[in-house]
């Protein structure tokens, strides 16, 4: 059995203002996941459980970063056919960013990663990021495509899967919330054609009449973990060092020297 990570004392929900106070935080991170049909052997929650892993490794790797309180409604539109799928609108989520942002700044809080684990998710929260840069002068850091970046850092030691209620959520759940998974009930649906070079918008239901895909028979505990830890150094490096530079954009992400 793999030992779950605690970061209990990183989420906002949790803590009084002294602890907050005493915390020393400039930082917030926001998970979005979604409240979404995975086949019957996951919960609705699979992607906010994602999202607020992910969230709570980076915050840890910032070292001065608090967790919010997850979005638990995504966009999810797509997916909407499949029964209890709850989603926003595009402009919906961008709004709640936009007010989460602007609750930030009236404490004076500037820096703010967004963590969405939900394929709906980024491009309303990157026009809420646009939006906030042109409103504020504010740099919001996204964080999303774990599926990808995942496998790629794990390519020889994990297949890890690109699917949605695939091994590799499946392995996320395992590995974050047992509890809720129910991998006896998987039934494989392997996807043999992804990763398109152009992308295809409508419903998701014509793609994947089950309502998911992939083989979450092979999901586990370890590749959940792996996933995590593997993610969370690659970004944990990079979001140090955006901690470092002011959490603005600059010539340190170019290595291109001003001429003014
Ligand atoms: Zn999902």
């Amino acid at each position: 059995m793999t030992d779950r990570k605690d970061f209990k004392h990183l989420q906002l929900e949790r803590l009084t203002p002294k602890e907050v106070r005493e915390g020393g935080f400039d930082t917030a991170v926001l998970p979005v996941g979604a409240t979404e049909y995975h086949g019957d052997h996951l919960p609705y929650c699979t992607d906010t459980l994602m999202a607020v892993a992910l969230s709570e490794r980076f915050a840890a790797e910032i070292g001065t970063a608090l967790v919010l309180p997850p979005v638990a409604y995504g966009m999810s539109l797509h997916l909407i056919k499949w029964p209890w799928t709850m989603s926003v609108r595009p402009e919906t989520l961008t709004a709640i960013v936009i007010d989460v942002a602007e609750s930030l700044l009236a404490h004076g809080i500037t820096r703010l990663l967004v963590v969405p684990a939900h394929d709906g998710n980024p491009g309303p929260i990157e026009s809420a990021a646009r939006e906030l840069n042109d409103r504020h002068g504010l740099t919001v850091a996204l964080f999303s495509g774990w599926q990808s970046l995942g496998r790629r850092l794990l390519a020889g030691r994990y297949d890890i899967d690109l699917d949605h209620g695939g091994s590799s959520e499946m392995s996320i759940v395992l590995y974050t919330a047992p509890d809720l998974a129910r991998q006896q009930r998987a039934v494989d649906v392997p996807n043999q054609q992804m990763d398109h070079p152009v992308r295809v918008f409508g419903p998701f239901s014509n793609v994947v009449p089950h309502g998911y895909s992939g083989q979450p028979s092979k999901g586990s505990a370890e590749e959940g973990s792996a996933i995590l830890d593997a993610i969370a150094a690659e970004a944990g490096t990079f979001l140090r060092e955006l901690a470092a530079n002011g959490w603005v954009n600059g010539s340190w992400m170019s290595g291109i020297a001003r001429e003014d």
